[in-house]
């Protein structure tokens, strides 16, 4: 049987929440991220602030050169994550097969739910139609056999998209795409592409795969693979994960420290936040640096005891940055990974290890995560927003 793979990626996730939430930003180009003259970086604009050329990952400064008139917010993470819980909630429903990549983004395995649900584009429609219902938000779908298509799918017709992309449309739909919309072509690998005269998706789907694998090592027959639609990666549920992880990458490097050690704070957050959700520690925390000219470097250190406190992971993480990173440096990308992880059932079989300290900081993480689930921080964000309209 084929398999049927979901990819769900909400549209502009981060600003789309902020205009549900106060009804005063809908129709304005609203900007997340911080405050147009500070340091740092967008985080999501609105599809009216992206009209002025406005992307994620820009600085907020060129940001506001190009859009005075913008309406500039800070991030509100933790209700971010809220959300993102009652998306993912949703996709439950349908199926137990859900990988989420980001808080905004997931591949679901409908699979073997057919039968019970309708086929794979009868539930990615249930499913938009729920987000809608329920959450006031909007997503767009990819539907295909494999995650590579799927993902491909799901970015073709943004915002609010559904498309299903099978062996008939995809010489269509896939093939005239620039090779850069390949997951891990960059500009490096892109540009020895272009030696060879390969600039499509289509091309690279024709093209010789001994050449590519000259050209582009191992990676080569992988990306030939990809561009013919081939891709047997599974979905893999959170809870049978072996790591998780978050990253980021700006669109100008950045050698900000101070700035850089926010962006690993929520990282943490992030990384934290997903562990508890699927009932999970990990041993391992793991730092990835990649510099501008596309070094990368990774970095872990393994703690005497599974964790999965923000405060713990953040703490290793900033250990790490200290340790290996020259501060006049500039960096491309920063992300956390945690991995060595067990499930949280099996860290209370042996708990007589855990101290009475760390029973009460479970706690604390537990009761925490709870209010944000539940009530989330609504009021504290009114007040920042109201905060943040006096500035713009
Ligand atoms: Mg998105």
């Amino acid at each position: 049987m084929e398999r049927r793979i979901i990819h769900v990626d909400m549209d502009a996730f981060y600003a789309a929440v902020e205009q549900r939430d106060n009804s005063e930003l809908l129709g304005q180009p609203v900007i997340i991220g911080g405050k147009p003259q500070s340091r740092g970086v967008v985080s999501t604009a609105s599809y009216e602030a992206r009209k002025f050329g406005i992307r994620s990952a820009m600085p907020l400064i060129e940001a506001y050169r190009l859009c005075p008139q913008g309406i500039f917010i800070l991030p509100d993470h933790s209700k971010y994550r809220r959300v993102s819980d009652e998306i993912m909630q949703i996709f439950q429903h349908y199926t137990p097969l859900v990988e989420p990549i980001s808080l905004d983004e997931a591949f679901l395995d409908v699979s073997g739910c057919q039968r019970l649900f309708g086929d794979s584009l009868h539930i990615a429609q249930e499913i938009k139609d729920q987000i809608k219902s329920q959450l006031d938000l909007t997503a767009s779908f990819g539907i295909a056999a494999n995650k590579f298509l799927a993902k491909i799918a799901s970015d073709l017709d943004k915002p609010d998209g559904l498309v299903v992309i099978n062996r008939e449309n995809i010489a269509e739909k896939i093939w005239p795409l620039a090779v850069q919309k390949l997951w891990g072509i960059g500009s490096k690998s892109a540009a020895k592409l272009v030696e060879l005269n390969i600039k499509t998706i289509g091309q690279l789907a024709k093209s010789n795969p001994d050449l590519l694998a000259k050209t582009l090592g191992s990676w080569g027959l992988e990306v030939y693979n990809l561009s013919n639609g081939i891709d047997e990666r599974p979905v893999i549920p959170e809870r049978d994960a072996h790591s998780i992880g978050h990253e980021t990458t700006f669109s100008q490097d950045i050698r900000d420290q101070e700035y850089l050690t926010r962006v690993l704070l929520e990282l943490a957050q992030d990384v934290g936040w997903r562990l508890r959700r699927a009932g999970l520690r990990g041993k391992t925390v793991a730092l990835k640096i990649r510099y501008p000219d596309f070094k990368t470097i990774t970095r872990s250190h393994t703690l005497s005891a599974e964790l999965n406190q923000d405060d713990v992971i953040y703490q290793e993480a900033v250990k790490l940055f200290i340790a290996n990173h020259a501060a006049q440096k500039s960096i491309r990308l920063i992300g956390i990974t945690v991995s060595g992880l067990i499930r949280e059932e099996q860290v209370s079989q042996q708990f007589s290890l855990f101290t009475e300290k760390e029973d009460k900081s479970k706690k604390l993480y537990q009761a925490l995560d709870k209010i944000n689930i539940k009530f989330g921080r609504k009021t504290i964000t009114r007040a920042r927003l109201l905060k943040d309209d006096e500035t713009k």
